[in-house]
């Protein structure tokens, strides 16, 4: 099973992933949590990814491509992969289609408006990846791992508009794409996040 999760930033794509992901026993591949880690550490793919993601600018996809075409010859790969964060333009769309074939593209649809709010009580473990909201989560440990929870650089307000503004130009087209080749599944994002479970299953026949 070949997946992938689209949606605006705060649509909860890396919730959900994890859930569908676990239930097909296939990788979870987040290049957001992919390139954190490499700026964390210091690569030289770090290095350069850096300060794309500060100014809440998508990074170029020829690092991206050369990331994730690595990525997915992993032995956790087997069985199987769903992408969330990527692709996140037309040319990485196309670029995958050359060396796979997705089975489906689930799009996780929130309100614009919604989404900065989401974003900015958004709080993440640095350990598992988990995310967690300020509004439902008052603790300051990870409530899977005990990791101490933190706030993304890029999630603080300055930058969200911009990250919204690059969806919108950039990703957004990705929908008509993936509509046209029959591979869509629309799921509606505005609502708690067991519906929004339910309803991706739903949709996907599980
Ligand atoms: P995310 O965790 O998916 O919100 O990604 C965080 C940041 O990483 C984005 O704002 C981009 O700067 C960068 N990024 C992640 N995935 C991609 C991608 N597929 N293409 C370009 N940039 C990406």
């Amino acid at each position: 099973m070949k997946l992938i999760f689209l949606g605006p930033p705060g649509a909860g794509k890396g919730t959900q992933a994890e859930g569908i992901a676990d239930y097909y026993g296939i990788a979870h591949i987040s290049t957001g949590d992919m390139l954190r880690s490499h700026v964390r550490q210091g690569s030289p793919l770090g290095l350069e990814a850096r300060g794309y993601m500060e100014r809440g600018e998508l990074v170029p996809d020829g690092l991206i491509l050369k990331m994730v075409e690595q990525r997915i010859t992993a032995s956790d790969c087997e069985k199987g992969f769903l992408f969330d964060g990527f692709p996140r333009t037309i040319a990485q769309a196309e670029a995958l289609e050359e060396i796979c074939d997705i089975d489906y593209v689930v799009d996780i649809d929130v309100p614009f408006e919604r989404l900065v709010k989401r974003i900015t009580g958004r709080r993440m473990c640095p350990d598992c990846g988990s995310a967690f909201h300020i509004s439902d989560y008052k603790e300051s440990t990870c409530q899977r791992c005990g990791g101490k929870l933190y706030q993304r650089e890029d999630d603080k307000e300055e930058t969200v508009s911009r990250r919204i503004k690059e969806y919108s130009a950039k990703t957004e087209p990705l929908i008509a794409f993936y509509q046209a080749k029959g591979k869509l599944l629309q799921v509606n994002g505005d609502q708690s996040r067991e519906l929004v479970a339910k309803a991706i299953r739903e949709e996907l026949g599980v």
